[in-house]
């Protein structure tokens, strides 16, 4: 059981670098909170002290002067702990300075215990502020277990021999060191079982950060996933009829005109076959590239088929969407696809409409695109055409 209890000792006396730093800026912050709260308390002794009725023999005036001095030297260091913990725990990492810091506010809040108690032995057998700092020690601060064992062992110490040069009466000598060891055991424990705790703690803490940052990442993945066609990279049909339909809100309150395309390409069963199906996907992700590099940022790209594909090109006009089309046919047309040193030729066939404050929904704007589809392939392919809901041949679609 001793050998589990030192076992866990040793292990939590050694967490990540990471919870260590945590553990630093905690006590910083501990430091800079107790000075503040202190240093009105030691100041309120001073004053008590130094309007007391004067002493009544040379011990008590010995205790008097004593008491004074260490109230004053503590005060004098927990302004300096007070300046220093305030400049250093607005850092995000710990450096020397601060850990020495916090190591010298916990060894002086111990040892400020002991020296009153050991000057209070001039006039009284309490032991009372060696309680309190030995308490306070262990459950302000968050001390790791080998420290600890140190800090209390060497506090204790000065304690015992202090007590022996101060307390003249060998019974409450004896009392009083056997209490020490009581309390001390006491502080070291609590200080143990409060640090095993925060650490615990703070590992569960970094862990569920870990798992938060990780299901941000997947649902990040996911939802690039669910938006994108996983082939060339390009929006998907769901993401491109949702970007669509936002568009025709916003021209239905604001007005203006974009222009929808619709892409075929050409006799695109005879590539696979002729060349087989891995050339044909490398085909469908050049041809996505090669149009992507021609259209403009705010221009939405997607592959909503096979060898289909879409482009909303906002604030465009029908004319202005025809001359992208031509552009797009042509460079199509001029290009020579190199896949495994096997040069392919392509034609594309263009449907392109208009949408403007007239405009229902998607599915209406969609059927006018893929009515100037069909009657490009129809033309022989390799070719545009237009169809929009102000023209004659939009009422054969609304027909259709
Ligand atoms: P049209 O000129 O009339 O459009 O003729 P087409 O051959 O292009 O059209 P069709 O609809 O008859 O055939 C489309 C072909 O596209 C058939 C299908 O195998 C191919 N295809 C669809 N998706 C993919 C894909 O992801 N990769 C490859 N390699 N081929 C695909
Ligand atoms: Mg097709
Ligand atoms: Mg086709």
């Amino acid at each position: 059981m001793i050998a589990k209890f030192i076992k866990n000792l040793l292990k939590f006396s050694k967490p990540e670098q990471e919870i260590k730093d945590e553990i630093y800026l905690i006590n910083i912050n501990r430091v800079f909170y107790l000075s503040l709260a202190s240093i009105p308390m030691r100041i309120f002794s001073i004053l008590i002290f130094m309007n007391r009725s004067p002493a009544v023999n040379e011990r008590e005036a010995l205790w008097q002067r004593g008491i004074i001095s260490s109230h004053t030297s503590y005060l004098v260091l927990l302004l300096i702990l007070l300046g220093l913990s305030n400049k250093y725990r607005k850092l995000d990492k710990p450096n020397l300075l601060m850990i020495g810091t916090v190591h010298v506010a916990v060894a002086a809040s111990l040892l400020f215990g002991v020296i009153i108690t050991l000057v209070d032995q001039l006039a009284m057998p309490s032991i009372t502020p060696y309680v309190i700092a030995n308490v306070a020690v262990g459950v302000i601060f968050l001390i790791n277990p080998l420290h600890t064992l140190n800090i209390y062992i060497v506090g204790y110490l000065i304690y015992y021999f202090g007590m022996g040069i101060l307390q003249p009466d060998a019974s409450i000598l004896l009392s009083n060191r056997i209490n020490g060891i009581t309390t001390t055991v006491l502080g070291i424990l609590l200080a143990i079982i409060l640090w095993s705790s925060n650490v615990k703690n703070l590992k569960q803490k970094n862990f569920i950060i870990c798992q938060q940052k990780e299901l941000e990442k997947i649902n990040d993945e996911l939802q690039y996933l669910a938006s994108h066609d996983s082939l060339t990279g390009l929006l998907n049909r769901r993401c491109f009829e949702d970007k669509v339909s936002s568009e025709i809100l916003r021209i239905q309150r604001y007005g203006q005109e974009s222009a929808l395309l619709i892409l075929d390409i050409d006799n695109f069963k005879e590539i696979n076959d002729k060349y087989g199906h891995p050339v044909g996907d490398s085909i469908l992700q050049g041809f996505s590239s090669l149009i992507k590099a021609e259209l403009r940022e705010t221009d939405v790209f997607a592959r909503i088929g096979g060898e289909e594909f879409a482009i909303l090109l906002i604030n465009t006009d029908v004319e202005a969407g025809r001359r992208v089309a031509e552009k797009i046919r042509g460079l199509i047309e001029k290009e020579t696809f190199v896949i495994d040193n096997q040069e392919v030729h392509l034609t594309v066939s263009i449907g392109v409409t208009s949408m403007d404050d007239g405009t229902e929904n998607y599915a209406e704007i969609y059927r006018f695109a893929d009515r100037a589809l069909y009657r490009a392939k129809t033309q022989g392919k390799n070719k545009i055409d237009i169809v929009t809901k102000s023209d004659k041949n939009a009422e054969e679609v609304r027909l259709t």
